[in-house]
């Protein structure tokens, strides 16, 4: 610890005047010199930086919010007596708390992505409670010296962290056992003016897009943690704080420039590691110096709230139902059952998430300060659900925007000579024993479709003979476009086992294969039949000359054995019925057999109605 620092001035966030929207929150960021570290090097200016800048975008989203719908994003504040920003706002009723949730969940819409604020939020309302209840049983006056900080965050509308994750070292052991005494955030120095920090904190969500953190403990403590028990405001731009930028998912590719395949290009999340080196903190913004037996409510009540704020996966999840389904039409499938049902699904799992979330903001109590806390059991179950919900709701989305096309094709130009196309398979025989190999996909220079070749004319033509001399030329192709009934069409009128699949400028894409359509049908409740080849019930199927003219293809009969092997076990058939050799007898007696109930109904329907037109009943 330097020896002075505790000589330092208070430093105090530069602005003065509140900040109005989004594009003032942005400019209110500029100029701070953070010691900012992303990707090995010292940031510039984070709020240029093509990384970071996204997630700057979406906490603007916040304060733009508050001007375009403020019954939703604003509140009337007891504490400053203005109408501000909600994130900063000491709920005052259990409608306080279930608006939280609703905002969120509109911001989740809105940027697709974490938006940041909520931490600092659900620090501002579990801090408000624990000041109180530590002054009541103390004397002390933390209640009072939070509530001038969250007056000053309210006035100039700024944006206040969350820190209360340690790097915690060894879980088994306490902060005081670590080898390393600064793994958990601690006072180091107590003076007359305030104390000194050290430490770190872990996994901060938009940190470096904050004015302020508010630094809290991390677990419950025991008396011998006391220089660990400590909650303090520190301005974010401390020259004690250095940040770690943590990893988004593909966030290089904002830094590759271009438009397409960039992912969400204006919106990201958040996380930084901070190291908290000797940092002063005046006693004006000290909020618990040594009280352990204070940490554990805190812990708990801040873990409530954030819990349920997970809510705003329930908006994230929105735009992912609403791009499943975009998706789907665009594809010409939206009617399909199993598109259907897989976006039944997904809203069924976001509504399930939000439910919990929402219960429990409903269910609030109030403290002993006079602000309402949600219910913890309720918000666990809402945080269960999102760490599970979106991930097979992620999996549902993938499976309707490309699960029938196949990517992994053998693919290669028609200048090549068979002998390289042979030693290639043998280099990467592990590679290609995933891939199901039926022919292998021709191009010419510019990447279109040359042809195909299937792989008995390529083992038997000459080493050094090219492609290009071998290949099937008039080839079927679908458009990556092509609605599945079409592609469904095609390929009852053409016997192959699978279609190459091209784009508008006739480049091959990937493959759509015969088995990926039966596997779409697979996934039916209910299985409705129709004859394929067209049934003449006057004549016979069987023609003398040709035995298979009039049968229906091997591939289109189902019979007993498929139905145990590919269909759902609820599923039922229903047929028109009469029926030929396209639905076999032994399906008849057994549960998917409902043509027989159907018939039997269409008899009493029929009935029924022939006895309403003759007017022989009411
Ligand atoms: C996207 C994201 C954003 C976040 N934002 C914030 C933020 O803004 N502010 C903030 O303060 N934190 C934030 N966090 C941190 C988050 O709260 C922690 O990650 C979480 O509390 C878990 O802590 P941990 O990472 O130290 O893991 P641990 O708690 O150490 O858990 C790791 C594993 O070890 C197990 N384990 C831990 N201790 C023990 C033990 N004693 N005995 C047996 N098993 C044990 C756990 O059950 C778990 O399986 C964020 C995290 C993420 C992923
Ligand atoms: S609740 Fe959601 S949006 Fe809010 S900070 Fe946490 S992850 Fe981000």
């Amino acid at each position: 610890m330097s020896s002075n620092a505790l000589a330092r001035e208070p430093i105090l966030v530069g602005h003065r005047q509140p900040i109005t929207d989004g594009a003032d929150y942005i400019e209110s960021l500029r100029g701070r010199d953070l010691a900012v570290y992303l990707l090995g090097e010292r940031v510039g200016e984070p709020v240029d930086h093509p990384v970071i800048r996204p997630s700057i975008n979406a906490m603007a989203a916040t304060y733009d919010l508050a001007i375009e719908d403020p019954e939703l994003a604003t509140a009337e504040s007891a504490i400053s007596g203005k109408r501000i920003n909600r994130f900063l706002h000491i709920t005052e009723s259990a409608d306080d708390v279930v608006m939280q949730n609703r905002m969120q969940r509109r911001l989740g819409q809105i940027t697709g992505t974490c938006f940041q604020r909520c931490v600092g939020m659900d620090a501002f309302n579990s801090l408000y409670s624990v000041t109180f209840e530590a002054d009541e049983a103390h004397g002390t006056e933390y209640h009072k010296r939070f509530k001038n900080f969250i007056r000053h965050c309210q006035e100039l509308n700024l944006v206040v962290g969350g820190a209360m994750t340690d790097p915690k070292g060894d879980r088994s052991r306490g902060p005081v056992e670590q080898a390393n005494p600064d793994l958990y955030t601690r006072i180091v120095e107590r003076g007359d003016d305030g104390i000194v920090i050290r430490g770190a904190k872990a996994h901060q969500t938009g940190c470096v897009n904050s004015h302020w953190i508010v630094v809290m403990p991390t677990i419950r403590l025991r008396p011998e943690d006391e220089d660990y028990a400590v909650c303090a405001a520190i301005p974010v731009e401390d020259p004690g704080l250095s940040f770690i930028y943590g990893r988004q998912s593909c966030d290089t590719r904002a830094m590759e420039g271009g438009d397409i395949d960039v992912g969400n290009a204006r919106f990201s999340g958040q996380e930084a590691l901070i190291i908290i080196d000797d940092v002063f903190v005046p006693w004006n913004r000290v909020f618990l110096c040594g009280e352990t037996e204070f940490v554990a409510p805190l812990v708990e009540r801040f873990t409530a709230y954030h819990r349920r704020s997970y809510v705003c996966k329930t908006g994230v999840g929105d735009v992912l139902i609403g791009a499943a389904a975009a998706i789907a039409d665009f594809n010409g499938v939206p009617n399909v059952s199993h598109v259907r049902d897989k976006l039944v699904e997904m809203t069924h799992l976001n509504e399930t998430i939000y439910g919990a979330g929402i219960a429990a903001s409903h269910e609030s109590h109030q403290t002993a300060a006079g602000n309402w806390e949600n219910d913890g059991l309720l918000a666990n179950v809402c945080k269960h659900n999102v760490t599970r919900f979106p991930y097979e709701m992620g999996r549902l989305a993938q499976d309707l925007a490309g699960g029938l096309m196949v990517t992994e094709i053998l693919s290669y130009p028609e200048t090549v000579t068979v002998q390289h196309v042979v030693d290639d398979l043998r280099r990467n025989a592990s590679v290609y024993a995933d891939y199901n190999v039926q022919y292998i996909y021709v191009t010419k220079l510019d990447h279109s479709l040359a042809g195909v070749l299937r792989i008995r004319d390529l083992l038997l033509g000459g080493g050094e003979t090219v492609l290009g001399d071998l290949i099937i030329k008039d080839t079927v192709t679908v458009g990556h476009l092509t609605p599945l009934q079409d592609l469904s069409d095609l390929l009852d009128r053409h016997r192959y086992l699978g279609l190459p699949v091209v784009n508008d400028e006739g480049r091959l894409v990937g493959v759509v294969r015969r088995a990926a359509v039966e596997e779409a049908i697979a996934d039916a409740d209910v299985i409705y039949m129709e004859p394929v080849v067209q049934a003449d019930y006057t004549k016979g199927r069987v023609d003398e000359k040709d035995v298979e003219k009039g049968l229906t293809p091997v591939e289109y009969r189902v019979n007993l054995e498929l139905l145990h092997q590919k269909a759902k076990r609820d599923a039922f058939v229903l047929h028109s019925l009469p029926r030929m050799d396209e639905l076999t007898t032994d399906v008849d007696e057994t549960r998917f057999g409902r043509y027989w109930v159907e018939a039997f109904n269409g008899v009493v329907m029929r009935m029924a109605l022939l006895t309403l037109i003759l007017g022989k009943a009411e």
